[in-house]
Order: structure tokens, then sequence, then C-alpha cells
């Protein structure tokens, strides 16, 4: 463990790492990459793009090898299955070895012309550059409007403050990534830990773009379940709240049972009908106590996850990495259990 991060100088000439995760880009590689490239030329001569193929089904990995042919700048990491994109950017992360490190979106909806603005905000002495969206082109009202309840909630709610309407692309120090490396978590809820860390931070604003060809892997039922970890790996507040609505239903409970019978005793005696009263009280609390068990259900799934240790990605093979000492199956390669279980 790795506590103590100190800032390194940033007047020497840097290196530049972007890692990219990859699920079915291909038609997007080739734009993004003509794109990227002579705007990390102009920024620094030692930059390199670690791209991952987070599964894909469709001809990315191929197209991928075909452009690191070209340019052995261009690094991949292809996983053995698909591990989604938080745990696609966990193995970027892992291999990452730049002075600072930029997660980036391959389908275009992250301008890469923003990354010299950040490299000049990190040489002011910023570890974190994040990007804003000010406006979201190519996404529905409906997006938008769960997005932004999203982030009230969420904000509402969890121990540290997470930024709104920031994704994952951004600029990150050295140093932070090694603090990211240090998190072993199985849900990895990146907004979230990208808060976590803190160090310096600051935004930047752009205009999201649409998707630049083929379209997003995100549903809805998707997102509820990855507000869900978001919620779930940074607040307590959901499962807490069981304990004070209970308190509260036992008070009004009490309160009213001492009515009733004052009434029963002292007023009309005993008074048979009350099969409504009697359903709708029963009902609702047989409502709020399954509720409760499901909130309780989520928590305990999470812990299940993460005690079974598992790794958070395999990698089948890699491109580009020999030169670093890093071979298939070389001791010395980063792993993607970090558990040090
Ligand atoms: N991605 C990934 N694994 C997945 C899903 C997505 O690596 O399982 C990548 C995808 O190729 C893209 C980025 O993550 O570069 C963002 O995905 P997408 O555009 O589908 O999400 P959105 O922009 O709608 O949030
Ligand atoms: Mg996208």
């Amino acid at each position: 463990m790795e506590r103590i991060l100190l800032k390194t100088p940033r007047n020497r000439s840097f290196s530049l790492s972007v890692v990219a995760p990859m699920y079915n880009e291909e038609e997007n590689i080739d734009v993004f990459l003509s794109r990227l490239i002579p705007i990390l030329k102009k920024v620094t001569p030692n930059y390199n793009i670690i791209c991952i193929n987070d599964g894909s089904t469709d001809n990315t990995l191929e197209k991928l090898i075909e452009n690191h042919k070209s340019n052995s700048a261009i690094e991949i990491i292809n996983l053995s299955r698909n591990f989604g994109k938080e745990m696609a950017l966990t193995a970027g992360f892992d291999y990452s070895q730049g002075d600072v490190v930029i997660p980036i979106d391959s389908d275009l909806q992250d301008p890469p012309e923003l990354i010299e603005e950040m490299v000049n905000k990190w040489k002011e002495g910023f570890d974190v550059v994040y990007a804003t969206r000010r406006i979201r082109h190519g996404e529905s009202w409906l997006k938008k409007s769960t997005a932004a309840f999203f982030y009230k909630m969420i904000n509402a709610v969890s121990e540290i403050p997470i930024p709104e309407n920031t994704g994952d692309f951004r600029l990150m120090d050295k140093r932070v990534v090694v603090a990211i490396r240090q998190l072993p978590e199985e849900a990895r809820f990146m907004k979230g830990v990208f808060s976590w860390v803190g160090f310096k931070q600051t935004a930047i604003m752009y205009d999201r773009q649409p998707r630049f060809s083929g379209k997003t892997s995100w549903n809805y039922w998707k997102l509820w379940n990855f507000s869900l970890d978001g919620f779930t790996s940074f607040s307590h507040l959901p499962i807490r709240i069981w304990s004070y609505i209970g308190i509260a239903i036992s008070l009004f409970s009490l309160i009213y049972a001492v009515t009733l019978a004052t009434y029963v005793i002292f007023v009309k005696g005993i008074d048979v009908p009350g099969y409504a009263s009697l359903m709708v009280v029963t009902l609702f609390l047989g409502g709020i106590i399954l509720i409760g068990l499901g909130v309780l259900g989520e928590y305990i799934g999470r812990i299940f996850n993460e005690v079974k240790g598992r790794p958070l990605y395999l990698i089948s093979d890699l491109w580009g990495f020999e030169k670093k000492g890093i071979t298939q199956n070389n001791e010395s390669n980063p792993s993607g259990n970090k558990k040090g279980r």
C-alpha cells in the first residue's frame, strides 16, 4: 500500500498514456485514432494508447492489431470476455505507465481536442482535470432527465461529492492512478472512485457529441443497476434509513395501541369489526418489511461479490507491451487480482 503519493515536477518532458476501452467499436477505431494521434503528437512525443478490447463480438480486435502494426505506440489488451467498461478501464490503468493517464471513450463522444487544455491545467499544478458536459447532444430527453435526477440523488446521500455531468473522460496524474490501483473493490463505480481519491481537481467544460457510429451499450436496465452500484458503494444511507423508518413506525403503533386500548376500556368496549384497518396495517407493514429486506439483500449480494475475491478481469492477449518487460504469463505482470488476499 502506498499512502504517500508526492507530487513530481511538471516542467520537464513527460509521457502520456491514453486508456481507451472498446466494445464493438470496429467502425470508430480508425477515425478515433486518426483524430487522437495528431493531438497527442503535439502535446508530447512520448505517448502511448492502450486500447482494451472488452470481449467485442465484431472485428474490433483485428482492426486494433492492424493499427498496432503500423504504429507501435498503439498497445492492445485483449480481455478474455466482456467485463464491462469499468473493468476495461481498470485493466488499462493497471498497465499504464505514463506520467499522465487519460481515459477516453472510443466512440468520439469525448473530443480528443480537449487533451491539450487538460495537459496545460496539469502543468499548472492540478492532479485531475475532468471534462464536464455542458450540453449532451444526441441524448434523449428521458436520458438527460434521469441522469440529472441520478446526480441529485447520489449527491444527496453520498459521503463524498460527485461532480455532475462528468463521465470518465479526464486527465490524471500518475499518482492518482497509483492511488486508484490500490482500490480492490469489485463494484467499481468509477465516478465515485475518481472523487474518492481526492487530490487537486478541476473541471473544464465541453459539449458532448453524439456517438460517431454504432450504438450505446447502455440500456435503462443497465443504467439502473449502475446507479444501484453507485448508491451502495458510496452511501450507507439506504441501509441505515430502515432503522429510522422502523423506529418511526413502532412509535406510531405504540401511540395508536394506547389510544385504541383507552378507547376500548373507557369509552366503547370491545369493537369487533376492524377488518379493513387490520388489513391495511398488515399490508403496509408487509410492504415496508419487504423493501427493507430487499435493500439488505442489495448490500449482502455486494458483500458476497467482494468476499469471493475474484480477479477483476482476465487478459487473454497483449500486444505492444514486450518493450516494457511485460510478456504473457510473466510473473511480473500486474494482475487483475490486486486484493492481496
Ligand atoms: N465499453 C466497454 N465495455 C462495455 C461497454 C462499453 O469497453 O461493456 C466502452 C465503449 O466501447 C466506449 C465506452 O465504453 O468506448 C462508452 O460506452 P458507450 O458509448 O456504450 O456508453 P455511453 O457513451 O452511452 O455512456
Ligand atoms: Mg458513448
